[in-house]
């Protein structure tokens, strides 16, 4: 018999970077070694071999017509995406200052697209002298776009984004459905083909994004039926064959107690169907899923060390030299609803017997500086490494560096 029928969940294990002497190494070099390489901590550590790694698992999982995309506001570090660049299909940016990080780490100009709410005037200047994909999201960007390209004699190569008429169902961020800034409400679709049709613009297909952050295959499969059987129906009011369809990604990975991992086999059973079928409903072109976490995200650690440990009222509580200025994803401020712990080791202590609780805080005058609350954790001291797992998308360019004046935080690709 089970004596405890609903132990506390526990987080999934986290066993991509090896331990070696009782310390964490990431590209191989001890974590106490990378950082008297890096020169300082706070930092955040990527390691390009499990990219490479995750890259290849994906592949092996989808169908070899499925076109990979990296979406960059994961994690643009330019090291990152110039070795990204040449492992993916495709590159998609959400603003001019990450085309140009896209175009510096030599990718093509016909492997990337651009999306986003409230393209600006300049922005779509830089997008059509690039010679990238836009995915328009308004009509005042279709007639912006057609003013460009009367001006300079440059047409502008455009898919549609579609605002769903569903959402991805159990997403951390939803992101299609309903009332929304992103993309055309797929009603409204008709009409901006019809612009489309009549502006001197290249049309080339669609772009569905209903969400992120999903850990449920069953979710991400019916999105991608549903988002594949919208854009069949509006293809009918196309002005042009369909040669690109990007039916988004939502990919999640495990940040907190009880998720579990993503599992890949049915999605990519489903997208071999879709890609199958599309064979004879767009011929010629091209089935796109556009990852950014899922690519990045379990590759990265933040990793911090201790200058101080207290005891407030029975409570450990270990004061780090980083915190939400650098990762405000893990003291909970980033679009999550209930607080919760992502995975914590002390990477130096991986071996340590005797445990203890502890809350770990950063440096800044304000409750909201936690990073870990009561977990139980290999007894550390003052000098410790603290490292934060799950930490290689959404952290140091999503997170407040300047609140409190504190030192940046650096990046390194090892
Ligand atoms: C943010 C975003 C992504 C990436 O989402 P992840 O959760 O990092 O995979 C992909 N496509 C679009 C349009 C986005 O806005």
């Amino acid at each position: 018999m089970n004596a405890n029928p609903n132990p506390r969940p526990t987080h999934a294990p986290m066993e991509y970077f090896p331990v070696r002497h009782g310390e964490l190494t990431v590209g191989g070099l001890p974590l106490s070694r990378l950082a008297a390489r890096v020169g300082q901590t706070p930092f955040y550590a990527y390691d390009r071999h499990l990219i490479a790694q995750r890259v290849a698992e994906l592949r092996a999982a989808l169908p070899a017509s499925i076109k990979l995309h990296y979406a960059m506001k994961a994690n643009p570090m330019p090291a990152l995406v110039c070795h990204l660049a040449g492992r993916v299909d495709g590159l998609d940016v959400a603003s001019a200052g990450e085309l140009k990080v896209a175009l510096d780490a030599g990718a093509k100009a016909h492997e990337i697209s651009f999306a986003g709410p409230g393209k600006r005037r300049a922005e779509l200047e830089c997008a059509v002298a690039a010679g990238i994909l836009i995915n328009v999201e308004s009509f005042r960007e279709v007639s912006e776009l057609a003013d460009i390209g009367e001006r300079t004699d440059d047409r502008a190569r455009v898919a549609v984004r579609v605002n769903p008429d569903f959402e991805l169902k159990g997403s951390g961020m939803k992101m299609g459905g309903g009332p929304k800034q992103f993309g055309v409400d797929a009603e409204q679709v008709p009409a901006l083909l019809a612009a489309i049709g009549k502006a001197n613009l290249d049309f080339e297909g669609f772009h569905l994004f209903a969400g992120a952050q999903n850990l449920k295959a069953e979710a991400i499969i019916e999105a991608q039926c549903k988002s594949y059987e919208l854009a069949r129906q509006i293809a009918e009011s196309a002005p042009a064959p369909v040669r690109t369809l990007n039916l988004g990604g939502g990919f999640g990975i495990p940040y907190f107690p009880g998720e579990q991992r993503l599992d890949l086999a049915p999605i990519g059973a489903n997208l071999a169907e879709l890609a199958e079928r599309a064979t004879a409903d767009f011929p010629g072109a091209q089935l796109v899923i556009e990852l950014g976490r899922y690519l990045v995200g379990e590759a990265g650690l933040y990793v911090t060390r201790v200058i101080d440990k207290k005891v407030s009222r029975g409570q450990i509580f270990l004061v780090v030299d980083g915190g939400l200025h650098h990762h405000l994803a893990a003291s909970g401020n980033f679009g999550q609803v209930i607080r919760k712990n992502y995975p914590v080791a002390i990477g130096n202590r991986m071996d340590r017997v005797t445990h203890e609780t502890v809350s770990i805080v950063g440096p800044l005058c304000t409750p909201l500086d936690l990073l870990a609350e009561k977990m139980e954790l290999p007894a550390a001291d003052v000098g410790d490494i603290v490292v934060i797992y799950q930490s290689g998308a959404y952290g140091f360019t999503a997170s407040p560096q300047a609140f409190l004046g504190h030192p940046p935080c650096v990046e390194v690709l090892a």
